[in-house]
């Protein structure tokens, strides 16, 4: 009852600058409303308009393809100009947590600007098309050449492709419970030789050609997948341009989890199934059993990340390591990555040890680089942002890292994945396709750069493989659209907490 007391206040026109859809689950099937009417997403792909006109008509993961449709339009003002791919299941992932999922999430217009809680001139988090694209960008051994191709992905399928490109098989792409995953490798732009007869057994360097030896993910977070591409296509982005040729990029990116939010996408990509899984709901969510709020994303929490794990999950890293043999150099390493648990060497891991990122910065003195003498510094304008100036120091810090476990190829990891954060501060600070943001993009490439030529110095930049990929995408707010659901729902008298904003827990 009092839900539909909620959705009834949230759907009501004049919200409709600023709520987009709220979803939520009823009957074990997805439920979307607003103003034009309500639908229930079934499974299967069927649309049951309950009343008015279906506010989730298109459900299109090629939506606003080529870029230049994206760019040509002025950007959707009401959700039946949009699209929601995957609808469905991710808003029953989302939901399925039974003490941290919320009664309903609000999902922003693409439009919205709430800088007053917390919101940006670039955001993400939308159910919507565009702020779920993440690029998708394969090289090297065992990846087919085939350039850009009309396709997409999900970034659960991500985990599982790495798993594999490192020797995983097949059959154990499973959880801790022996489940299988939600997402898939990405088989038909792999060229993997045939598993090995019995199957399930031995290391992953079989040292047979186009057997990838050495594998690095890279996550640019926030990189927006149309303009990433198309820069990478007109010479802006050498490092990614190196890439492509070697490799293929699908335009139509990898689709994230909902909420489409760092943290939950993070940890969906390295475990390979959804939040109600995984149980990372949100960068911010209430967990009931607990009372608590829990913030993952956070400076001071990113290194506990771990804590927040579902049982059950299972990390790429395990999964890795439980092929790999034992030696004396980490076998797997997750460089400025929260979701770091298995990894036999990690950023978190050496935070935790130093007790948290204050306890290093304060203990260790000033630890962090100067970034306004960073090599990779091209704006120093953009310093003045504050989340700008430290996701250069973290990548830069990063960088180092990373040469230091590839000192020499022989005993650099077998899986690396190298998080780098300062294309969602350009993101955030600008918008997609600001100054800023292009500028994060023209620098993290600048430091991927600096890692081929390294590997090219060691002779073996042919033989690693890349996955470059992002954790969600950017729209860019209109700072005329601002207000806010939350009088609505306060006019209601009832008790209930509202978490990002737009997880909404009713107590
Ligand atoms: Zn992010």
């Amino acid at each position: 009852m009092s839900r539909e007391a909620v959705v009834a206040a949230l759907t009501v026109p004049e919200l409709a600058p600023v709520v987009d859809l709220v979803v939520w689950v009823e009957d074990g099937v997805a439920v979307a409303a607003n103003h034009v009417g309500r639908v229930r997403l079934h499974l299967d792909g069927r649309h049951e308009v309950v009343s008015g006109q279906d506010p989730v008509a298109s459900t299109d993961p090629m939506a606003f393809l080529p870029y230049a449709a994206e760019l040509g339009a002025p950007g959707p003002r009401v959700s039946t100009d949009n699209a929601y791919p995957y609808a469905a299941r991710r808003i029953l992932s989302a939901f399925a947590d039974a003490d941290r999922s919320p009664d309903l999430a609000v999902v922003h217009t693409p439009r919205h600007f709430f800088p007053d809680e917390g919101g940006h001139r670039g955001e993400h988090g939308s159910l919507d098309v565009i702020q779920s694209r993440a690029p998708l960008v394969m090289a090297g051994p065992g990846v087919r050449q085939l350039g850009p191709v009309d396709d997409h992905a999900r970034l659960v399928d991500v985990g599982p492709t790495l798993a594999v490109l490192c020797g995983v098989p097949e059959t154990d792409l499973v959880d801790g419970r022996g489940e299988p995953l939600d997402g898939a490798p990405l088989a038909q732009y792999l060229q993997l030789p045939p598993a090995p007869a019995g199957g399930s057994t031995g290391g992953s360097t079989g040292g047979a050609v186009g057997v990838p030896k050495k594998v690095v993910g890279i996550l640019w977070d926030g990189a927006h997948c149309g303009d990433l591409l198309a820069m990478a296509e007109a010479g802006e982005l050498p490092g990614v341009a190196w890439l492509l040729e070697r490799g293929l990029a699908l335009r139509g990116g990898a689709v994230a989890e909902f909420p489409s939010v760092t943290l939950t996408n993070h940890t969906s990509i390295l475990t390979g199934v959804g939040p109600g899984r995984h149980g990372v709901l949100g960068n911010v969510f209430y967990d009931r059993a607990t009372g608590e709020r829990v913030v993952p994303n956070d400076a001071a929490t990113w290194h506990r990340s771990a804590e927040w794990l579902r049982s059950g999950v299972r990390t790429v890293f395990e999964m890795v390591n439980d092929h790999v043999p034992q030696q004396n150099s980490p076998r797997t390493a997750s460089i400025d990555e929260a979701i770091d648990r298995g990894a036999d060497y990690g950023t978190m891991a050496l935070l935790r040890e130093a007790g948290g990122f204050q306890a290093a910065a304060d203990g260790m003195g000033d630890l962090m680089p100067d970034p306004a003498s960073s090599v990779f510094l091209q704006h120093p304008e953009h310093l003045d942002d504050s989340y700008f100036h430290w996701g250069m120091q973290v990548d830069d810090l990063g960088l180092q890292q990373l040469l230091q476990l590839w000192e020499d190829a022989e005993s650099a990891p077998v899986l690396t994945w190298w998080a780098n954060v300062v294309t969602d501060a350009g993101h955030h600070g600008g918008g997609p396709r600001s100054a800023m943001a292009r500028d994060s993009l023209r620098q993290s490439d600048a430091r991927l750069v600096a890692f081929l030529d390294h590997l090219e110095t060691l002779g073996v930049r042919d033989e690693v493989t890349f996955l470059l990929t992002a954790d969600h995408g950017f729209e860019a707010a209109d700072p005329g659209v601002t207000g806010s659901w939350t009088p609505a729902l306060d006019a209601l008298g009832i008790p209930y907490r509202d978490e990002g904003p737009g997880f909404v827990y009713l107590l």
